[in-house]
């Protein structure tokens, strides 16, 4: 640990708060505030992530040390470790909300590795910063598993995302009242070492805007250009030129990352601008949740149960509607607005372009057709009325002969019986028209089977298994976790032995607390 290389280069190019400490404060002209973590009680590791220690150049036996667990729960600073708190805004649910700033991340310093590759390291529930506003800085044991889990899960779905490098219980207690309905109780306090190579979100570049701060706008923009998009500032496009270039490839990023979302059936939960990356990674796992039965008005987020801004089927849109206010708030620097309209034009390109792959990767196609779109939306409109499970659908799809074989091979995926019955029909003519298609299609059996096997998880986080290892840990017993997280490690892969963590979401969990309805209560 003691190798860890640090290049500070953030706060150290960028205008910074001249108060450092907690005390809540509006901060202005400034793009961080230099804090320290709040030392915790009883620091334990309950999990870490191998690939992440090991793209840090942290040594296995470094890892089980009382020594790792003090400084990945912020008791210990090393040395070259400058922590801070970064200030942004954002707009939430729709409405712009000011300043929100890293309430409880704390970075610690950005790592380069053997490799060169340059990896910010972040405590999350690290303890107030002064963008805490009335919270504590904390965080729990359920929300920091569950972050954990789905970072790493998600990166191994070749899903672009943050890592998690640790997941570390306090000994602490934090209140949180999960379900706002007036029932705060203790829970486990804990930290969760997150690790990107940088954490900009929207926010960072929108709260200078509507301050009309315009030359640390300009500042950000600048720095973000150097640091983290090195091959577009040597591209050889200069000035507004180059600016352009930067928002395209922005808008291009988070279209790729909202279809790669759609292919596995993530919904994040809470796209607030604030929680949308500048690198295009998903981040800031919350009331997060995947699907089960194929709905894309599903959301898991209880504070979003009536509007559904953040269902899963609203996701590419929403991310559209979060480009267009980065572009408002990024529009003072362009003299012409036109390249940042045509950003977002390349957003729906690029978005409708990989819609168009995932049809064709989920299906086992050479190419997605026109008439593929109508055939892939039939079935989403089948796997919604039916109630089908979609990850065991796609699955299974891959598995049968639909030349031979009727819907009842898959019937593993249907959640009710009556439906199932009455669909039969439905789903027999739709597979005689996939099987027509494959028919016409250059790849052989073989290749498209490999072709839907590597576009169609086996396994993913649902939202029940999560729960089940967040209630055995709040026991003491952290087998669940360390088990999903090396299930999920292989997510296209058959592991047998393994079968019960494919299967559908069992009854109990259907509308259980932690298993379908989430808040951000965390
Ligand atoms: P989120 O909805 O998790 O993206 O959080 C929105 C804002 O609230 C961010 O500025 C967070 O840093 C802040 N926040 C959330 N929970 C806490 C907490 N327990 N303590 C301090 N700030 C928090
Ligand atoms: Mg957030």
């Amino acid at each position: 640990m003691h190798r860890l290389h640090f290049d500070n280069s953030f706060i150290r190019e960028l205008p910074g708060d001249p108060e450092t400490g907690p005390r809540q404060r509006q901060v202005r002209y400034a793009l961080f505030s230099r804090v320290k973590p709040t030392p915790v009680a009883a620091p334990r590791l309950v999990a870490h992530s191998a690939e992440v220690a090991a793209l840090l150049g942290i040594a296995p036996k470094n890892i089980d040390t009382t020594d790792f667990a003090q400084v990945f729960a912020g008791n210990a600073p090393i040395e070259g470790m400058q922590p801070f708190a970064a200030n942004y805004g954002g707009h939430q649910f729709g409405h712009w909300a000011g300043q929100l700033g890293d309430g409880r991340a704390i970075s610690l310093g950005e790592t380069i590795n053997a490799a060169g590759e340059r990896w910010e390291l972040q405590l999350k529930g690290a303890g107030p910063t002064p963008y805490s506003r009335s919270a504590d800085g904390r965080a729990v044991l359920r929300s920091s598993l569950r972050e954990f889990l789905c970072s790493e899960a998600m990166h191994h779905l070749g899903v672009p995302t943050t890592r998690a490098l640790s997941l570390i219980t306090t000994g602490e207690t934090v209140v949180r009242d999960m379900l706002y309905d007036g029932n705060p109780r203790g829970e486990p306090g804990a930290i969760v070492c997150r690790v990107a190579p940088s954490f900009l979100r929207f926010g960072n570049f929108e709260l200078p805007a509507t301050r009309g701060d315009l030359p640390l706008l300009e500042q950000l923009v600048d720095f973000t250009l150097r640091r983290d998009f090195p091959a577009l500032a040597d591209s050889g496009h200069r000035g507004e030129a180059l600016r352009a270039a930067w928002f395209a490839e922005v808008c291009e990023r988070s279209a790729k990352m909202i279809a790669h979302w759609m292919r596995v059936g993530f919904v994040h939960g809470v796209m607030n601008t604030d929680n949308m990356s500048i690198l295009g990674l998903t981040i800031d796992y919350g009331p997060y949740g995947w699907i089960d039965d194929y709905d894309p008005g599903w959301t898991p987020n209880t504070t979003d149960a009536r509007g559904r801004r953040y269902a899963f089927g609203r996701q590419a849109e929403i991310a559209y509607w979060n480009l267009s206010q980065l572009a408002r708030a990024l529009s003072p620097l362009f003299d012409d607005p036109e390249p940042l309209h045509a950003g977002l034009e390349h957003y729906i390109d690029t978005y409708t372009a990989a819609d168009r792959r995932n049809i064709a990767a989920k299906l086992g196609l050479g190419e997605c057709r026109d008439s593929d779109v109508k055939l892939m939306a039939d079935l989403q409109h089948l796997l919604h009325t039916a109630e089908v499970d979609m990850t065991l659908f796609f699955r299974g799809l891959a598995d049968l002969d639909p030349m031979v074989t009727d819907p009842t091979a898959l019937n593993d995926a249907f959640y009710d019986i009556q439906k199932r019955q009455d669909a039969i029909p439905a789903f027999t003519q739709w597979l005689a028209r996939y099987a027509a298609r494959l028919d016409a299609d250059p790849l052989s059996t073989t290749e498209r089977r490999t072709r839907m096997r590597a576009a169609n998880p086996r396994y993913v986080l649902r939202n029940y298994l999560a729960q089940q290892a967040i209630e055995r840990a709040e026991q003491g017993d952290n087998s669940g976790i360390h088990e999903l997280l090396d299930v999920l490690r292989h997510p296209y892969d058959d592991q047998p032995g393994r079968e019960t963590f494919a299967q559908r979401r069992p009854d109990w969990a259907r509308n259980r607390a932690g298993c379908s309805l989430l808040s951000c209560s965390s």
